[in-house]
């Protein structure tokens, strides 16, 4: 299987190293011939993900904080400048204090709460608006979500709420933007090694439940979920529009 996504300008957002799983996805699209446009949240990522960008060929590295609207607004402007068009969106972004990930909810400062929100939500809800223009061909909108967003999962706290509102959002956008043939989606995937997932508390403990009740006895891996995003990227699924796709080696079906 390849070229599924030739002719197609994909913008990726999350790349912080090799273990993100935005890193995999854009990896995956452009084995399936797309166009890539990556982003890094600030200075401090500028060098390792322009790098990155790089190795896997992406035509265009910008700069987007997505806590910040007029970066948001400038980065969809660069790329209207530079294609006229998309195709495909990822939003692969989220953030919640690590203080937030693990004793009890409940405790959640207001302003931690609203800040797990704006980064973690808000944001896809802001790109995909600017996004939108830009698909005059139509186009697919994707965000990556977790179980946690359905059931309340120890530790995941403040961030499983934010993910339950993404999901929300999701299907809202889907609801919006289906009349201008842009489809929006979401991939909830299970549990992986990467930088943000270290923060939550007992990440190992979560892992080893995860592979002892799954029906897929395993851990997901990055390029495994990358699949599903080439899928939603392409024109296989051009009548999938909010829908949440579990890539979690069926974990979410178990009831213990
Ligand atoms: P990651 O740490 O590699 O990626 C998180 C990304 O969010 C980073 O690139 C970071 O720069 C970006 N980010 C945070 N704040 C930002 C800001 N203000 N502006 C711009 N970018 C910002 O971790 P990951 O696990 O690959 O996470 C990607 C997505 O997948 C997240 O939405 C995460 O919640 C979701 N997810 C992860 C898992 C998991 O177990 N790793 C499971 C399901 C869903």
């Amino acid at each position: 299987m390849s070229g599924l996504l030739a002719g197609k300008t994909a913008l990726v957002m999350g790349v912080r190293n090799k273990w993100s799983i935005a890193w995999a996805i854009a990896n995956a699209y452009v084995q399936h011939g797309a166009q890539l446009v990556l982003t890094y949240q600030g200075e401090r990522e500028e060098r390792a993900v322009r790098g990155l960008g790089e190795d896997l060929g992406a035509s265009l590295v910008l700069p987007c904080d997505v806590s910040d609207s007029s970066q948001v607004q400038g980065l969809f402007e660069r790329i209207g400048e530079e294609y006229g068009t998309l195709d495909a969106y990822v939003h692969a972004v989220a953030f919640a204090r690590k203080e937030d990930l693990s004793g009890m909810f409940a405790d959640t400062p207001r302003d931690h709460y609203l800040l797990a929100q704006e980064i973690s939500v808000f944001s896809f809800v802001e790109c995909v608006r600017y996004a939108a223009p830009l698909m005059k061909n139509g186009g697919s909108a994707m965000t990556l979500t977790y179980l946690g967003a359905e059931r309340a999962i120890p530790n995941y706290n403040v961030m499983g709420v934010a993910k339950a509102a993404l999901e929300a959002s999701m299907r809202y956008l889907s609801a919006d933007l289906g009349k201008a043939d842009i489809r929006v989606n979401a991939i909830s995937a299970g549990p992986i090694k990467t930088l943000s997932a270290k923060g939550i508390s007992d990440f190992d403990e979560m892992l080893r439940i995860f592979v002892s009740r799954a029906p897929i006895p395993r851990i997901v891996e990055q390029d495994e979920v990358a699949g599903v995003a080439v899928f939603l990227a392409s024109d296989l699924s051009k009548c999938v529009s909010g829908e949440v796709i579990h890539a979690d080696n069926g974990y979410h079906i178990v009831g213990l």
